[in-house]
């Protein structure tokens, strides 16, 4: 018996703790994680500078309004503001509420220079921006439009790796262009290069906003700080959120030199956004991102692509990502979840994303070694 509210189907055992990329349950059975808490748990488990820098700053100030300036969240901002060519930063405590805050940003640049008539956010088929009222219905899947109307009016969707269905969407009430570079929940699908081009050339053209969602994508996963630079975009809005805090809530909107300046006093706000130990976090994190760190994310996400490749299987449709955000595309919608269920029972914890995709999104900091032993149990899994 659970006294939590039924919205997960959740596993029959309890996990108790983690190291490096395994998880333990109750009965200390042991689980690689290629989940990383969807993508959160860049680091893994356990990792000392994140346990140090969550110690000496909770012993020192645990929260504080902020009315008042905090030294972590100032300097991780600095830090996300110089990397991305950003100028301004605000920091939430999930995914939902950046892009909500983004949101609320592209209207008010376009309200204070256009007036009130010009609100309207195009995101596309297949997207995933939320669990919030607004970002529900940002997201472009019917069946999360169910249940809670009214929903916000202002937005409206088109088709993927479509420019022309783009453009038929855009009309002079148009303020934004929101979208994820590798739509995650929908399915591991990367978008075209030429595609997210032209959207960004076309908002460029118009003084539309181009706002990417890099909550999943973004902090690493796709062997750039970003995934929108694996694109060679230069969007004007994007949202962090799952691995900024390796395993501790936060969420950020960073905005370019168009809206850096657009919020002003008590135009946004958040009670928990920036906290002192969240940020002590996301400084940490910043800092793994170097380089070769980055470069060495790029190696195993390809040798992880190369290896599921070779598997031999009739189920297997489609191997596809970026980084360490992989998605492995099966013809039987049924059987992504069997996938699942077996390498679960086999030790092995992985996700799945859209109708027919099992997803890997283990942490960064995965081995090839560990790599293998989650191919050998897929591979048994489809025999
Ligand atoms: C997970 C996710 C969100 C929502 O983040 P929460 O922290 O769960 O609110 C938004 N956008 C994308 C692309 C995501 O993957």
């Amino acid at each position: 018996m659970s006294y939590l509210m039924n919205t997960y189907k959740k596993s029959d055992f309890c996990i108790v703790k983690g190291e490096g990329c395994t998880v333990f349950d109750t009965d200390n059975n042991a689980y690689l994680d290629f989940t990383s808490g969807i993508g959160v748990n860049a680091l893994g488990y356990g990792n000392e500078k994140i346990i140090n820098a969550i110690k000496t700053q909770s012993e020192k100030l645990l929260h504080i309004s902020n009315l008042y300036r905090t030294e972590n969240d100032e300097k991780v901002a600095e830090k996300l503001a110089k990397k991305l060519n950003m100028q301004s930063v605000f920091f939430a405590n999930s995914g939902a509420e950046a892009n909500e805050g983004a949101i609320k940003l592209a209207r008010k640049y376009s309200y204070d220079k256009y007036g009130e008539n010009r609100y309207e956010i195009i995101t596309l088929v297949d997207s995933f921006h939320g669990r919030t009222i607004s970002t529900l219905k940002a997201t472009g899947q019917d069946k999360f439009h169910k249940y809670y109307m009214p929903f916000p009016d202002g937005f409206s969707y088109a088709k993927a790796n479509d420019i022309e269905d783009v453009k038929s969407k855009v009309s002079d009430k148009t303020c934004a262009i929101m979208l994820e570079v590798i739509q995650g929940e929908g399915g591991v699908l990367p978008l075209d290069k030429d595609f997210l081009q032209n959207v960004q050339a076309l908002c460029n053209e118009k003084d539309i906003l181009f706002i990417v969602d890099e909550v999943q994508t973004g902090v690493g996963r796709t062997g750039e700080f970003c995934g929108y630079q694996n694109f060679d975009l230069n969007p004007d809005i994007v949202t962090l959120a799952k691995g900024l805090g390796g395993g501790l809530p936060i969420g950020a909107i960073l905005a370019g030199d168009k809206t850096g300046e657009t919020f002003s006093y008590s135009d946004h706000g958040s009670t928990f956004g920036g906290n002192p130990v969240s940020t002590a976090v996301a400084n940490v994190i910043f800092d793994e991102m170097t380089d070769d760190f980055l470069k060495d994310i790029t190696d195993k996400g390809d040798y992880f692509i190369s290896k599921l490749k070779e598997i031999k299987s009739d189920y297997i449709t489609d191997v596809r990502g970026i980084g360490l955000m992989i998605g492995m595309c099966l013809n039987d919608k049924k059987v992504n979840g069997d996938v699942a269920e077996f390498a679960k029972d086999n030790g092995i914890l992985v996700l799945t994303a859209g109708n027919n995709t099992v997803r890997f999104l283990p942490p960064l900091t995965i081995s090839k070694e560990d790599i293998d032993k989650c191919v050998e149990v897929i591979k048994k899994a489809l025999a």
